[in-house]
């Protein structure tokens, strides 16, 4: 059993820090994830990763990630999880080979085959087992931990208290979901889409079956019809901002957040939020106030929020029987590029629709939120513009605290304010 914390100087501090793993689809988001407080970062390259839509990773990418990442003291996972066919076999040696040449820090694998694969070849990189095999048990633990592999990540579907049980009596890493989305069944072991829409989702090609809109009959009679809505299976995304202390508490190595395919905003957001808490609360876990990590989670929360499986079995509170459509609270509506002081104005790249008279806050790794309202926008060549309704036009506003590039800016919606 790892010792979490020490009364170092009269006052206990957690010493056993874990690692914020965030995700990224391209590295745009790689590095605002890291620059937003990431310890390390999961990304898939173009071959063997699930998520193929979301891996845009080239292995000159996956280079450049690397070097970024190391730069900044944070690491690179690749996914390497599909389920391997025998026509996926080709090739798999010579890409090992070239993450480990590269400098990945780690890969994430499924298949039994890649593990004994990446010993053979004995890769500098560590083997982490992915959550597709679905691990909720000591005893499977240590089957993997004796193939040689340096961390599981548990299923979803695994509670609180069994976590507690395998983390007091294994000492391999571990690591555990904290926020992002849930499949309605176990990861890696669902056939929806194979069957639906002949997109084998063990190989990267989920079309996200569960989530469609159902018509549901008994015997002939359709039961949901007219004025009745569709029915899906989707669950509400899991997000455990409120049980983190918990969590921190039983040295749980590695909190893992889901979502490779969501917007730059989302990343930025989350990461930083769970970035704050994780470090005021080990700073000082015996005066840990937790309001407002829940609220500001929520400014970039696609859909409503449950805890999954951590406290007990979900029940019908946590799903979305007919509601997919995404509800952010926020808008985000601009990245900041540059700032200059002397001018106090912000250079930024138009995201979302905003106009003169909103008010947008900005958010960083390296200041609190800001608050302006847009007196004046100008456009490139300076002329004065009521509204900023270009994707990714480049503009300039006037912001007297100063700001950094990679500050992002969301329109507070009137209600919010
Ligand atoms: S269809 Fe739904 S439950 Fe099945 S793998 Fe895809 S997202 Fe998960």
């Amino acid at each position: 059993m790892r010792e979490v914390s020490q009364i170092i100087n009269g006052k206990r501090i957690i010493v056993k820090k874990p690692e914020l793993l965030a995700p990224a689809g391209n590295l745009e988001k790689l590095k605002v994830a890291i620059l937003y407080g990431a310890d390390a970062v999961f990304i898939g390259g173009k071959e063997f990763s699930l998520r193929s839509s979301a891996s845009n990773f080239s292995l000159d990418d996956i280079k450049e990630a690397v070097e970024f990442a190391h730069a900044h003291h944070a690491a690179i996972h690749v996914t390497c999880n599909i389920i391997l066919h025998e026509d996926n076999l080709e090739g798999l040696e010579d890409y090992l080979l070239k993450l480990d040449e590269i400098g990945v820090d780690a890969i994430i694998v499924a298949d039994p085959y890649i593990m004994s694969l990446a010993k053979k070849l004995n890769l500098k990189l560590e083997v982490h087992v992915s959550t597709q095999l679905s691990t909720m048990n000591t005893s499977a633990i240590r089957f993997y931990e004796n193939l040689g592999v340096d961390r599981v990540v548990f299923a979803r579907e695994v509670d609180y208290q069994d976590l507690k049980e395998v983390r007091e009596k294994v000492d391999i890493d571990l690591e555990y979901f904290i926020h992002g989305a849930m499949c309605i069944h176990y990861s890696g072991r669902c056939m929806l889409s194979n069957y639906f829409s002949r997109r084998d989702a063990n190989r990267g090609g989920c079309s996200q079956s569960c989530r469609w809109y159902y018509d549901i009959f008994e015997k002939d009679q359709q039961l949901n019809h007219d004025e009745i809505v569709p029915f899906s299976m989707s669950s509400k995304d899991m997000s455990l901002v409120d049980e983190l202390p918990k969590l921190i508490e039983l040295g749980v190595d590695s909190f893992k957040i889901e979502g490779r395919m969501k917007s730059l905003h989302y990343i930025a957001t989350v990461v930083s939020t769970y970035r704050k808490l994780i470090d005021t609360y080990c700073a000082d876990p015996d005066h840990f106030n937790k309001e407002g990590y829940r609220k500001e989670i929520e400014k970039a929360a696609n859909r409503a929020l449950c805890t999954g499986f951590f406290k007990d079995f979900p029940n019908s509170q946590y799903q979305l029987y007919n509601q997919r459509d995404e509800h952010p609270t926020q808008d985000f509506c601009a990245r900041v590029l540059h700032y200059d002081t002397s001018k106090q104005e912000a250079m930024i790249e138009q995201r979302n629709y905003f106009k003169v008279g909103d008010t947008i806050e900005f958010f960083s790794p390296h200041h609190e939120n800001i608050l302006i309202q847009v007196k004046e926008i100008y456009n490139e060549d300076r002329e004065a513009v009521e509204v900023a309704n270009h994707p990714m036009e480049i503009l300039y506003l006037k912001c007297e605290q100063p700001l950094s590039e990679f500050d992002m800016g969301r329109k507070v919606l009137t209600n919010e304010k």
